[in-house]
């Protein structure tokens, strides 16, 4: 699959049946598989035969469709989360424990800011967040001795800042340390991370991957280029011996393409158990056998929709990193020549009533905190999701009151600017 395109790796990557076998990937919907023999098993425990035991850590259904979006991102080893947010988290804490230090973009989603400044600040790992349009400078200054990865987003939820990929990546490469790149919304049908010099690649294939609101999921990519031998004392976990599994080295044993993955695999979801469903995985795979015929669709009608917002009258502002007027054109440009995504973000002049009033009157688009679907939604984060936050907080979090996020779906775009215009009008 590796010398094909990326359309056909939609559509037929990760599986190639045999002879007779399933044309579509099989749901393996068993808790666990049978073995002829203790000692067959316990290579499985030992990780000196790779196999199936229990669908707490590992399920074949997922590892097809792991293998589709690994093979889409360009990466060696890749695996499926039960979120977005187990995706992220296990992302940094298979590199990160206690005593350990994240440099992180200031400018991400919510729930994932809430699990590095908060819940993983109580498991003893702190942060440090930087502008993602910072200098090298101050972003170098971030860096600490304890430093154990960088995290920032491609495109930002909800704020859609553009992270200068290669910037960050070179930071953190002359720290001796990996950039972690979530890649949600431009998915790489948009953006390769890798490419650019990431070395993991995380995923809420919640949004534009599944794309029809259908399963909550998340996935991790390994690039497979991080030589963590070489940064021997900085990740023991990867470098040294695990006990709980006879005292292999997983960078030594798995190398540089499969270590991560497989620690990933065989501890974290060994003990945290945040697997996804062979049936999310299957309705997962329905949704990537689309994505490169979505994604331009969402790129076009983000685009035809930001372009309206920002000539009406009682548009204040729009985000957009397809407009030419928006700070983030240029690098969007270097970044995602085909477009980004279909989000875009505007601010309504008269806050929270305005904003309030407006999406009362919208008849296509519909109220949701969700986005990235085939169906048009938006949201104003001071009503919702930001609702205990005082105009000034809001203000000083750059989510202005009057702030609305549509999710531009799969709709004829001429229908869904009529219905903006008739709710402004
Ligand atoms: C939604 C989202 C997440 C969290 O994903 P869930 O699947 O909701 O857990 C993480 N990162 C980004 C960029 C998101 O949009």
């Amino acid at each position: 699959m590796d010398n094909y395109r990326i359309d056909t790796k939609c559509v037929q990557g990760g599986y190639t049946p045999g002879n007779g076998e399933p044309r579509q990937i099989p749901i393996i919907q068993s808790t666990t598989f049978k073995y002829d023999t203790s000692e067959d098993m316990g290579k499985l425990f030992d990780l000196e035969a790779s196999g199936y035991f229990y669908t707490r850590l590992q399920n074949p259904t997922n590892d097809y469709v792991a293998a589709k979006i690994a093979a889409l991102e360009g990466g060696t080893a890749a695996m499926l989360t039960s979120s977005g947010q187990a995706a992220n988290f296990f992302a940094l804490f298979n590199i990160c424990e206690t005593g350990g230090h994240i440099v992180s973009s200031s400018s991400i989603y919510g729930g994932t800011f809430n699990l590095i400044s908060v819940t993983m600040a109580k498991m003893g790992i702190e942060a440090t967040f930087v502008s993602p349009d910072c200098s090298v400078e101050e972003l170098n200054a971030a860096f600490r001795e304890n430093t154990k990865a960088v995290f920032g987003e491609t495109i930002a939820n909800p704020a859609l800042t553009v992270l200068d990929i290669g910037k960050f990546a070179e930071a953190a490469h002359s720290h001796g340390v990996p950039l972690i790149v979530d890649n949600t919304f431009p998915t790489p049908v948009n953006c390769r991370p890798i490419e650019w010099g990431a070395d993991i690649v995380t995923h809420s294939t919640t949004k534009y991957m599944d794309g029809h609101g259908v399963a909550v999921g998340g996935a991790i990519v390994d690039s497979g280029k991080f030589d963590w031998m070489a940064h021997k004392d900085k990740f023991p976990g990867l470098t040294t011996p695990d006990e709980s599994y006879h005292g292999i080295t997983y960078a030594e044993k798995f190398g540089k393409e499969g270590a991560f993955i497989t620690k990933c695999t065989s501890q974290l979801m060994r003990d945290f158990g945040c697997i996804q469903s062979p049936q999310n995985a299957f309705y997962l795979n329905l949704g990537l056998e689309s994505l490169h015929v979505r994604m331009p669709k969402h790129v076009e009608n983000g685009q035809a929709v930001a372009e309206f917002l920002e000539k009406h009258p009682k548009v204040k502002s729009v985000s957009f990193p397809g407009l030419k007027s928006d700070p983030y054109y240029e690098i969007a440009k270097k970044y995602m020549p085909k477009g980004g995504c279909g989000v875009v973000s505007f601010e309504l002049d008269g806050g929270r009533e305005a904003a309030g009033a407006f999406m009362k009157k919208l008849k296509l688009a519909a109220i949701e905190t969700h986005v990235a679907d085939a169906r048009t939604c938006c949201l104003n984060p001071a009503t919702s999701t930001h609702r205990q936050m005082t105009d000034e907080q809001l203000k000083a979090a750059g989510i202005p009151a009057g702030l609305i996020r549509v999710s531009c779906g799969l709709e004829d775009k001429e229908d869904l600017i009529a219905d903006l215009k008739q709710a402004l009008e």
